[in-house]
């Protein structure tokens, strides 16, 4: 199935200098969210690819109630079924570990981290040897007004699906690997 992440999406219009990019880019080095119009538009887009047909995985997206409001539109009657909504739970203190110290190789897209998953070489991808890259938003100012834009317009979703029975609770701690193998546990496919 095709990973969507909507961040991508919006970091690639800002490095292609589109008119969406221009928008995105103040909103994104602020740390707070893009328009919902902007963002349901390129959701709406991208999920009607043929690529999407078996089905997809969106991450980052809805972020508020008005995109779950937009997506839960979109999907209505759809014959691949309804969404599942998975909802990975770590500790402040954690995310902000994961999220300045994130590296990411622009050749191959592997991500590294500082604390938990160096490079063998400063800041080199080990395959490729290039340098890796931070991301812009990837600073501890700007991560805490991300966590408050979370708190604020994302964490009233969680309500949201759990009332309409979507809604899967994983333990967001530990390695990539164990939290995947978590994950589809939860979703019966272990
Ligand atoms: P991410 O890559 O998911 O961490 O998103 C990075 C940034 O892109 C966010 O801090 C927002 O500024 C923007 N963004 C990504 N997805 C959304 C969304 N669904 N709604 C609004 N803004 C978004």
């Amino acid at each position: 199935m095709p990973h969507i992440s909507t961040g991508e999406m919006l970091r690639e219009a800002v490095r292609k200098q589109t008119p969406l990019g221009e928008l995105a880019k103040v909103k994104m080095e602020a740390g707070e969210l893009v328009p919902d119009e902007v963002v349901c538009g390129i959701v709406k887009e991208r999920i009607a690819e043929p690529d999407c047909g078996g089905g997809f995985i969106l991450d980052g997206f809805p972020r508020t109630l008005a995109q779950a409001e937009c997506l839960d539109c979109l999907v209505r009657g759809d014959p691949r079924g309804v969404p599942t909504v998975l909802d990975i739970r770590v500790d402040p203190e954690t995310l902000v570990k994961r999220t300045v110290g994130r590296l990411t190789c622009p050749v191959c897209g592997e991500i590294y981290n500082v604390f938990y998953r160096p490079p063998k070489d400063d800041e080199v991808c080990d395959t490729h040897g290039v340098k890796l890259v931070r991301r812009a938003d990837d600073n501890e100012e700007t991560f805490r007004q991300r966590l408050l834009a979370y708190q604020n317009q994302t964490m009233p979703l969680i309500e949201h699906y759990r009332r309409s029975g979507a809604l899967v609770e994983v333990e967001g701690d530990g390695d990539p690997p164990v939290i995947t193998q978590r994950l589809f546990e939860l979703l019966g496919e272990g």
